[in-house]
């Protein structure tokens, strides 16, 4: 009998060998277990974080209650290789207009001869000026066997490699080399829904940029794990300091210092992740009990032009300095709160549940091999987002419950949520068995923009304080709507109304495409723009239902209201 408030069980993590520590520093803070083989059952858990890949049987075997953190079939934007075989595929299909944010590529050996091509011609273009190439073992990272070179003869390599277009004109910070480290939740693929972390990483070079010194990598590469072991690493650089990062907060004061128009820059990075990731989208089976989280690498040239170099399976999380320190945690305990587990996940299979509820996961899991349960409430309240092939037979029993919730399928959290919430308020969360506490309830840093309408049904404590913008939400019956923030995690992608229709079920790619292009155009037109009464026409004609805020700068303001600001 679950009714009087003392069935729930903390949240239980599993961590695979090698996970860093600070997850499970943020976990236990968050007031979560760890997973134990002797205490609980072979699938007594909520998360299961590992670096590497999940097998495909982990997928397969996933229970409602269960979530990872990698979605399947990353790989292709995460590899050297797949990731430029994706960019060029894109290329080909949308223009290279739109997909020119990564310097060219080769793969070799396969493509040497169109790389001896472009080297060629480069070579004759340049009329003698040096164009620079740089090579990357295609599974390697951390910096490791990559090299810099002007003159074919000294490029050698004995397993496959990427070679690219060297930026040979990086935007300098006192002489010093540097790229941004930017965090990415991928949320879910299908649909389409992607936060960056307002907070990310400056990664310098720990010795002055010369052209002179290709073989120097402390002046060419800004991996840190290279760095740190460089001459220089402690030594106070002008301007960088000791190490070798910076917070990308204190990286927007250096742009602020520099009068740089700093909302298009942020923009253009923006459309990198969206960019990128519609690249691999298609590609991604729907998954949504996992999560995923990427380093995006940025460098940017002294023109302001930002480049893709590539994008990090597991980015690192260890902590090195006190700019790790300040943003990993952080990004940790914002992610697992944009998981957006309730106590309800807590229950798990130990026997709380009544029959009715434990059978509704398990036909939902067992049933509905091409839409698995649903498992994350993160619709407004009112709305169920469960994916169903029309094809699939209803069973009684679906249809029966399916009264408990408005309208479509169902979902584990929702419907155990609505159903049970409502017997459980206002009860002590205490947990007999584990005699554990749950974490104590607050309102979470969860904001949706539906006005009055903010989600807060879990129960996890926030982290980063903001101002919730309240603005008006007029509800649509058919789709349901991501928060636009949790924590530091903005929602960048969908962005507008027609974004978020064009990502419910199958992507519409040429609309995502459209409405980027449409926000690009108007963020330009602000920019030249100088008569207020035209400024007021373009804001008003970005107006829509769905309200987004846009990534980047400090307090990252409303996307209409940052036209005011450009
Ligand atoms: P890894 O996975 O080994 O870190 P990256 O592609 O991130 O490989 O490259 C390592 C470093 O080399 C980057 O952080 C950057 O400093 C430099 N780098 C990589 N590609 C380029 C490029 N095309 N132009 C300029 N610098 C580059």
């Amino acid at each position: 009998q679950w009714q009087r408030g003392y069935m729930f069980a903390p949240l239980v993590f599993r961590l695979h060998a090698g996970t860093p520590s600070v997850v499970r520093k943020v976990l236990l803070e968050q007031g979560w277990e760890e997973y134990d083989e002797e205490m609980h059952k072979e699938d007594d858990w909520n998360l299961y974080w590992r670096v590497s890949a999940f097998h495909n049987s982990d997928y397969q075997n996933l229970k409602p209650w269960q979530r990872l953190n990698h979605h399947p079939k990353v790989v292709g934007i995460t590899r050297k290789d797949s990731l430029a075989r994706n960019l060029r595929r894109m290329k080909g299909a949308f223009g290279s207009a739109l997909y020119n944010f990564s310097p060219v590529a080769f793969i070799l050996p396969n493509d040497y001869t169109r790389f001896l091509e472009a080297y060629t011609v480069h070579h004759l273009a340049n009329g003698g000026r040096a164009t620079y190439w740089i090579c990357k073992p295609v599974d390697l990272s951390r910096g490791r066997g990559i090299f810099v070179f002007r003159d074919i003869k000294d490029l050698v390599y004995d397993s496959p490699v990427v070679v690219q277009k060297y930026i040979s004109n990086p935007l300098l910070i006192s002489g010093y080399k540097f790229d941004l480290r930017i965090y990415v939740c991928v949320k879910s693929f299908c649909p389409l829904i992607i936060y960056i972390h307002q907070e990310g990483l400056v990664r310098f070079a720990t010795e002055k940029f010369s052209l002179t010194s290709l073989d120097n990598v402390f002046a060419h590469l800004t991996n840190t794990s290279i760095n740190k072991f460089g001459p220089r690493y402690s030594t106070d650089k002008e301007h960088v300091g000791q190490g070798c990062k910076w917070t990308l907060n204190k990286f927007r004061c250096f742009l602020r210092s520099q009068n740089s128009n700093e909302l298009l820059l942020w923009q253009q990075i923006n459309n990198i992740v969206t960019l990128t990731l519609l690249a691999a989208t298609p590609s991604a089976p729907f998954s949504p009990n996992c999560v995923e989280l990427l380093g995006f690498d940025v460098l940017i040239d002294e023109n302001f032009k930002p480049w893709l170099l590539e994008v990090n399976y597991s980015p690192a999380l260890s902590l090195d300095c006190p700019a790790d320190n300040t943003v990993k945690k952080a990004l940790i305990h914002d992610l697992i709160d944009l998981m957006n587990y309730s106590q309800m996940d807590g229950l798990r299979q130990r026997g709380y549940l009544t029959k009715r509820f434990i059978n509704l996961c398990y036909s939902q899991a067992l049933q509905t091999k091409t839409s698995p349960v649903y498992l994350i409430p993160k619709h407004t309240p009112g709305f169920t987002r469960q994916k169903r092939s029309h094809s699939q037979p209803r069973s009684s029993f679906e249809k029966n419950e399916d009264k408990l919730v408005q309208s479509g399928g169902l979902c584990y959290s929702e419907t155990c949520q609505r159903t049970l919430l409502a017997s459980c308020a206002q009860e002590p969360l205490y947990c007999p068995q584990s005699r554990h506490l749950m974490p104590k309830s607050k309102n979470r840093c969860v904001s949706n923009l539906e006005g009055h309408k903010t989600v807060n049904m879990c129960k996890l404590p926030s982290i980063h304080k903001y101002q919730r913008q309240i603005i008006t939400w007029v509800e649509t019956q058919d789709v349901s709507v991501p928060p636009c923030r949790v924590g530091d995690f903005i929602l960048t992608f969908p962005f507008n109304d027609a974004t978020l229709k064009a990502s419910q079920e199958n992507l519409d790619v040429k609309i995502a495409f459209q409405e980027l292009h449409r926000l690009n155009n108007h963020l330009a037109a602000f920019c030249n723009l100088k008569d207020e009464r035209r400024k007021e026409c373009v804001r008003r004609s970005w107006a829509g239902k769905f309200e987004s805020v846009f990534w980047g700068p400090r307090n990252p303001p409303l996307l209409k209201d940052c036209f005011l600001l450009s």
